[in-house]
């Protein structure tokens, strides 16, 4: 009998709407249906923005010292079920249960600097703006926001948002991935333990009736959203036309280049763990290695030979590097990549497609791909394809490479792999996409940084957390203030001056 998951309102499971319309978690490694989850009509999302609503008139309220005392008890219990959540994860996404672990300990660092929100939270003051007169600026919060999350990372992504958002004052609506909807669940009933009272987080469970409900809604100040590149704009699209304020981070196309003089054992390394980890769904995955001159022939037999070496299977299953994919309808979409990919005349060095898993035949496999003299006309190299398919572009020169990524529509992540540092000083700067990575392939920012894309990999003005969430989950207000004194000039009736 599969599990039931619903959605956590006002502080508690609330199954008012359950079984009306619902959808199935997936066990990918098995492909038995493990769970039913509820999905939200409009009327679940209503209530769970109306406990928002009612909570957000006493935790604006609430002292800086209260709000970073529940977060620093969360963090203590995030921490302590982080291998409960990375099983928890690992059995509905299908990752490894240590690559849950780390996606645990990567959310964990932005609770961490939630913790600091005093400081972030920090306004500026001047003394006597005119005599007697002093300004001052604050950040207030903006009232109900709501985020809306990918399946690939259930746990990560939520907290990229929520612990930056709660801590600055204000209450929020969670609608995670209908795949993989349990870790969100539990991390909310987490911060109840830790102390947060009713209403201030809320999960509705869904799809496209949670999301619409959410847009919609009046009383939802803000949404951040991760997901793929046309949701991303629609929910930008709709969002703004609601009145909202909207980030909204799309899907990626990851390049990596590699100069000639490059450390090719690291930058092969780098490239099978990249490509490769997390089965390629991971939207700071490389899923293209434009490789410069002579790196092309040594890097395709030093990535070539450490791929038979991986260990694909269940992600529970200690020693295993590589898990299945999200669905069957997702395994089957990589899978005919591939074969378009062998259509349009790209070189087929390495073949996941006929993988089998021993005991697991069920499962939504695909083994490690990889393909040379991608061309960027093949679909291989236009669309996102989010699985275990590495292409190699071969180019003449760093010039080349550089007007790849720079004409690509997505520019999420990006990295170079050099031993010349004034050759990685000057991609650094003429690279035009969000994050760059020198000689680190996935360059994620730790929290005190922010995290987002340009072009069709971010739409809105502000990266995710750090101080540009502070600032997204904010807004200013400059006070200018006099005390009454004897000589406060009686009355003018001109424009103030200072
Ligand atoms: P998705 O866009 O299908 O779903 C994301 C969210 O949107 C989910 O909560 C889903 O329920 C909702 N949604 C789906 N279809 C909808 C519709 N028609 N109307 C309204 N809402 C809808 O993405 P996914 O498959 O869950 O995740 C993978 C994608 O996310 C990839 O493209 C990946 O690159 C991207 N991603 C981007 C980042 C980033 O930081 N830029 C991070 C993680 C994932």
């Amino acid at each position: 009998m599969p599990g039931s998951v619903t959605h956590w309102i006002n502080g508690k499971p609330d199954s008012a709407s359950a079984g009306a319309r619902t959808g199935e978690v997936h066990n990918p490694a098995t492909g038995e249906v493990i769970a039913l989850v509820d999905y939200a009509e409009t009327a679940d999302v209503d209530r769970a923005v109306a406990a928002a609503k009612a909570a957000f008139a006493t935790w604006r309220h609430s002292s800086l010292a209260q709000r970073t005392r529940i977060f620093f008890a969360f963090r203590e219990l995030l921490d302590r079920h982080t291998d409960e959540l990375a099983e928890l994860m690992s059995t509905e996404h299908g990752k490894t249960v240590p690559d849950a672990r780390g996606e645990v300990t990567r959310g964990l660092e932005i609770v961490e600097f939630a913790c600091g929100i005093s400081q972030h939270l920090k306004g500026d003051m001047s003394e006597n703006v005119s005599t007697g007169v002093d300004s001052y600026s604050l950040r207030q919060p903006l009232g109900v926001v709501a985020g809306i999350t990918p399946f690939n990372f259930p746990a990560m992504v939520p907290l990229w948002m929520f612990p930056i958002a709660i801590a600055a004052g204000n209450t929020f609506v969670l609608k995670p991935s209908e795949k993989d909807p349990s870790a969100s669940v539990r991390i909310a009933e987490l911060l109840a333990e830790a102390g947060l009272p009713d209403g201030v987080l809320n999960v509705v469970h869904g799809d496209k009736v949670a999301v619409d409900g959410i847009l919609h809604h009046p009383d939802v100040a803000a949404v951040s959203f991760v997901g793929s590149t046309p949701i991303a704009r629609y929910i930008y699209e709709t969002g703004t036309t609601h009145g909202k304020r909207v980030q909204a981070l799309g899907g990626a196309k990851n390049h990596m280049v590699v100069l000639p003089d490059a450390d090719l054992d690291l930058a092969a390394d780098a490239a099978v763990s990249a490509g490769y980890g997390a089965a390629g769904e991971r939207c700071m995955a490389i899923s293209v290695v434009v490789a410069v001159g002579s790196a092309g022939d040594a890097l395709i037999s030093r990535i070539s030979e450490r791929l038979p070496g991986l260990k694909v299977g269940p992600g529970n299953q200690a020693g295993n590097e590589m898990g299945p994919l999200i669905t069957a309808a997702h395994r089957d979409k990589v899978k005919g990549y591939i074969d378009a990919g062998v259509e349009q005349g790209a070189t087929l060095v390495a073949d996941g497609r006929s993988l089998v898993v021993e005991g697991h035949e069920n499962g939504y496999w695909c083994g490690p791909t990889l393909f040379d003299n991608v061309t960027p006309e093949m679909s291989i190299y236009t669309d996102e394809i989010f699985g275990p398919v590495l292409s190699v572009v071969r180019a003449d020169s760093y010039d080349e490479a550089l007007q790849l990524i720079n004409r690509n529509p997505y520019a999420n992540g990006t990295a170079i792999f050099t031993c010349d540092g004034g050759a990685a000083r000057k991609f650094q700067h003429e690279v035009e996409v969000g994050m760059v990575g020198i000689n680190v392939p996935i360059p994620v920012p730790v929290s005190s940084y922010s995290f987002g894309g340009w072009r069709n990999s971010l739409f809105g003005d502000t990266h995710m957390y750090g101080a540009e969430g502070v600032r997204f989950y904010t807004r200013g207000k400059v006070v200018t203030s006099r005390w009454p004194s004897p000589d406060h000039g009686g009355i003018n009736l001109g424009f103030p001056q200072n």
